[in-house]
């Protein structure tokens, strides 16, 4: 194990007494002994993403980890998040600072649960939105982000019935794109996003009429009927960059890091309540605990990780697979703002 240059502290908390500029020195410093890379989500608190070598969404930031010589990947998200990273960075060790930072949407589904619903439709394909774990994207087909599902869905045979997991509103958005007849929907949900309510976006709008309305797909469909676009994060991402007013119908993270980028614009949050507490449960002191302790490492049996890539590499070459940053997604990197991928997920 390497040695850091900082004496390490035993606990949390005692992490949590330094200031925060003695933190992120820490942070800097070990992550170069360790040859690691941090990952920090979208949603993320701002001081975690300021530190964080990559900043955007679950399955980009994976595949930027998988394309780097790190040895260690640090991933500031939720748990199905580092799973995907391990799940493509098999030969990198993939620490989360805290395990209890677990998704609600992913947990709606098990293993064990889409193996019953797979027996009671054998002929079904089934369709698993990211934000799932590594066990049930092994039992899955083919996955899917919000920003690509309607498209993975459109390469299922007409005829074909889809178990699609767990988000029911992205599976309700994705039978109104197809026209789909066949779809069986998981009942799962994003609070966050479903919680979102209709009053909410008709306070937003009378106070900035001329603000275009974007929201993510896992919301609720009244919201998505009363959206000028309904789009993923990346997305919403690419649109704050051509417009100066928008509402946006998603986790306050992303907005939060949208009007730190562009300060000069208006960014409204559809709900000032859809904040993601298990996204919020990653510290920089738990980071720094984390990578002086080298905990907590991800782990999963290959079998399962093998069955997962190939789901998830199917959703790839249908969506175009891995593709080196154009110099404008480079441009927005070197902002900490990521123009590709999908979702919460
Ligand atoms: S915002 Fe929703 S989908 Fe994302 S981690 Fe939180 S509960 Fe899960």
């Amino acid at each position: 194990m390497i040695k850091p240059a900082y004496s390490p502290l035993s606990t949390v908390r005692e992490y949590g007494s330094l200031s925060r500029e003695e933190l992120v020195a820490r942070i800097q410093e070990r992550k170069k002994e360790l040859n690691a890379v941090i990952l920090g989500h979208n949603y993320q608190v701002v001081d975690i993403q300021d530190v964080s070598d990559f900043v955007g969404d679950s399955l980009a930031l994976s595949q930027e980890a998988a394309h780097t010589d790190a040895d260690i990947i640090v991933f500031c998200g939720v748990h199905f998040m580092a799973e995907t990273a391990k799940i493509l960075s098999p030969e990198k060790t993939v620490l989360m600072p805290d395990p209890g930072a677990g998704c609600p949407m992913a947990d709606f589904v098990t293993g064990e649960g889409l193996r019953a619903l797979k027996a009671k439709h054998p002929d079904a394909a089934v369709v698993t939105y990211v934000n799932s774990s590594a066990e049930v994207k092994a039992e899955s087909d083919i996955c899917c982000t919000s920003a690509n599902a309607v498209q993975v869905v459109e390469t299922i045979p007409e005829d074909q019935p889809i178990i699609f997991v767990p988000d029911r509103n992205l599976a309700q958005w994705v039978i109104d794109q197809t026209g789909r007849d066949n779809i069986i929907p998981w009942e799962g949900y994003c609070h966050v996003h479903d919680d979102m309510v209709l009053d909410e976006l008709e306070f937003a709008k009378e106070d900035h009429p001329n603000a275009l309305v974007v929201i993510h797909p896992e919301a609720r469909q009244e919201l998505l009927d009363r959206a000028d676009v309904v789009t993923s994060t990346s997305g919403m991402v690419r649109m704050a960059e051509d417009h100066d007013e928008l509402i946006i119908g998603t986790e306050r993270g992303l907005i939060d890091k949208l009007q730190k980028e562009h300060p000069e614009k208006t960014f409204v949050p559809l709900s000032k309540a859809a904040i993601c507490g298990n996204m919020k449960a990653n510290t920089l002191a738990k980071l720094a605990w984390s990578l002086d302790h080298l905990r907590f490492e991800v782990t999963m049996p290959e079998d399962i990780r093998v069955r997962a890539e190939t789901a998830l590499q199917k959703m790839l070459a249908v969506s175009g697979g891995w593709q080196d940053p154009t110099p404008e997604q480079e441009r927005l990197e070197m902002a900490g703002v990521r123009s590709k991928s999908c979702g919460c997920a």
